[in-house]
């Protein structure tokens, strides 16, 4: 699928929840290969799910970090446990961690990026 054709069906099957009707299609099907397979269309998804969330990916080593630390900024305004949070960054230093989910803050600092490998820091 062209990254043209991807875009205009995001249009479409980015407002969730989708009917029935809207994803029990050959169409959605094709959709989502391209977002599991094709790394432009889901490159491009990616950075508008973090544009969506306030993120600038720019400030990120690569776009999967930036697509990971959309969890954790929703977490930092919660009282609950986001199990979903992967990747944590100190909020005052540009550190980054495996969050521990106790219900506090604390977590395992990391020294390089566990997507692209790049040093952190
Ligand atoms: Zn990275």
């Amino acid at each position: 699928m062209d990254l043209t054709k991807f875009k205009k069906l995001n249009k479409i099957y980015s407002k969730l929840p989708l009917p029935r009707e809207v994803w029990d299609t050959q169409e959605y099907e094709e959709y989502m290969e391209a977002f599991h397979n094709d790394k432009d269309c889901q490159e491009w998804e990616l950075k508008r799910r973090i544009k969506e969330a306030g993120i600038n990916y720019k400030k990120y080593c690569c776009v999967d970090m930036a697509y990971y630390l959309i969890e954790d900024k929703i977490s930092k305004d919660k009282e609950e446990i986001n199990y979903d949070s992967v990747i944590t960054q100190a909020s005052k230093r540009k550190e980054f961690g495996i969050p521990i989910h106790d219900g506090g803050s604390s977590y395992i600092q990391i020294k390089y990026c566990p997507w692209c490998g790049k040093k952190l820091s």
